[in-house]
């Protein structure tokens, strides 16, 4: 059972408009599904690219102190054991006696089950990591983990990333990816998967210098969601309290959205002081000190870890994108989506099925493709072409007429207040990637006019 915040999107609107429009189907449907494991269609695929890529573009491409990697999903096992996960990285599982569903007992209100209210067995701890084997005999020695977080896969290339880049702390490298957890209680649809996508950054500074560090970071990922379109008043920050923080970290917050399903944490933003990087040191027998030139010391860096969902971030995008509007056509669903998730960025649509429109109709959709994703349809009435549009975000749509034959002019036509302004082709490219980068509708290209719409603003 879904709980569901009032006011808020309803989740089963979402699921529903998810697979209708191919943006999110249950992983391996035809058989009955996987629980907690998801398939991204056609346009769940563009918008989790573009989340992917708003992120690198914002910590790797625009910082000179970031750098990238992708590090593989199986790892030496001894990673694990240094980073605490073998021994630690379980959850108290229980069981309810009467109809044996079962839950993570640190979730449980009232020390009852909460599908039958049924008594609970005494909880044990359940390691979320998979395991699996390499090579082909099953046996403790081929053991490896499928890995439960893209972090572990930066702290033991950090000597890598520090001697190939020459890079000087403080400084941080970034890496995206899968991740596994053979999680206990699932469910809300993609918040807690078993099989999901990170975005991770250790960001290496100087100790004593981590604090200040740690509060700028808090900051910057906060901007990045309401920069992309987040209402502030559906994000919050949460500091985690004494009994919560790991024995190693220093401080942590939550960044929290208000899903459908209430506030819960779509990042972690944590001051892990120099934990792994000391443990790793010790159990591979390397030095993972740096070196600073201008003192002459050798140190293990302190280390603040930004660490975020891409999956819980599409479902937070999505729903706070969400709207509805009644108009005299009945309901217009729209996907508010900021224009760099938006997974199509321009649709181009021919006014009719006349032959005539059709030559320069696909001239226009020619010249855009290189650019962006683009769409092109041409059935059903026009109305019922703009609405299927701002269901899945489109910000804009461009519209041939007959007009346009005569006049080499074409309608821009914009997803949020629906307000069309009229440009000539020849500057449709650059007034569309203008539009795309937020400068205002009505600020016209030459030639341009303000077309429908703009009364009534
Ligand atoms: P939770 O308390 O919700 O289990 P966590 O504190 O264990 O999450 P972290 O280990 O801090 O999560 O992982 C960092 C981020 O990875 C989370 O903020 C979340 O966005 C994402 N994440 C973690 N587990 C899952 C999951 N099972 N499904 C989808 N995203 C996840």
């Amino acid at each position: 059972m879904i709980e569901q915040v009032p006011g808020k999107v309803d989740m089963d609107k979402l699921v529903s408009l998810c697979k209708r429009r191919g943006f999110i189907f249950p992983s391996s449907e035809i058989y009955g599904g996987l629980s907690a494991c998801y398939d991204y269609g056609p346009l769940g695929v563009e918008l989790k690219n573009n989340v992917k890529k708003a992120w690198w573009k914002t910590v790797v491409q625009e910082r000179d102190d970031m750098v990238g990697l992708d590090a593989s999903i199986l790892m030496h096992p001894q990673t694990w054991v240094a980073s605490g996960h073998v021994e630690g990285f379980a959850d108290p599982l229980v069981d309810c006696k009467q109809c044996r569903q079962r839950w993570r007992a640190d979730q449980i209100k009232d020390g009852k089950c909460p599908t039958c209210g049924g008594e609970l067995t005494e909880p044990r701890m359940f390691n979320l990591m998979f395991k699996t084997f390499v090579g082909p005999v099953e046996d403790e020695a081929s053991v490896v983990y499928l890995r439960p977080e893209t972090a572990q896969g930066i702290f033991v290339n950090f000597q890598n990333v520090l001697s190939s880049t020459r890079k000087k702390l403080p400084f941080g490298i970034a890496q995206m990816g899968k991740s596994f957890r053979n999680e206990i209680t699932t469910g809300n649809f993609i918040f807690r998967m078993r099989e999901f996508e990170q975005m991770e950054i250790e960001y290496f500074v100087k100790p004593g210098t981590d604090e200040g560090w740690f509060k700028q970071w808090v900051e910057a990922r906060f901007n990045w969601y309401s920069d992309l379109g987040i209402k502030k008043e559906n994000l919050r920050l949460r500091q985690h309290g004494k009994d919560e923080l790991a024995h190693y970290a220093r401080d942590c917050y939550d960044i929290e959205y208000l899903f459908p399903i209430g506030w819960s944490e779509l990042e972690g933003i944590a001051n892990r002081t120099d934990f792994d990087l000391k443990q790793h040191a010790k159990y591979s027998g390397k030095d993972l000190s740096y070196f600073d030139d201008e003192t002459k010391e050798h140190f293990i860096p302190y280390v603040i870890e930004p660490s975020a969902g891409v999956d819980r971030s599409i479902l937070a995008f999505l729903a706070d994108s969400y709207d509805e509007e009644k108009d005299k056509e009945g309901l217009r669903v729209i996907l508010r989506l900021h224009p760099a998730l938006a997974p199509i960025k321009v649709a181009v649509l021919p006014l009719s099925r006349n032959e005539k429109l059709l030559p320069l109709s696909k001239e226009v959709y020619d010249s855009l493709r290189s650019c962006w994703m683009v769409q092109y349809d041409d059935a059903q009435s026009i109305g019922r072409r703009y609405r299927r549009q701002d269901e899945i975000g489109t910000p804009f749509c461009v519209t041939i007429d007959f007009q346009s034959l005569e006049d080499k002019q074409v309608t821009i036509r914009e997803r949020d207040k629906m307000r069309q302004i009229r440009v000539p082709i020849e500057v449709l490219k650059p007034t569309l990637e203008a539009k795309l980068c937020g400068e205002p509708l009505d600020v016209l290209p030459p030639g341009g006019k303000k077309w429908l719409g703009f009364e009534a603003s």
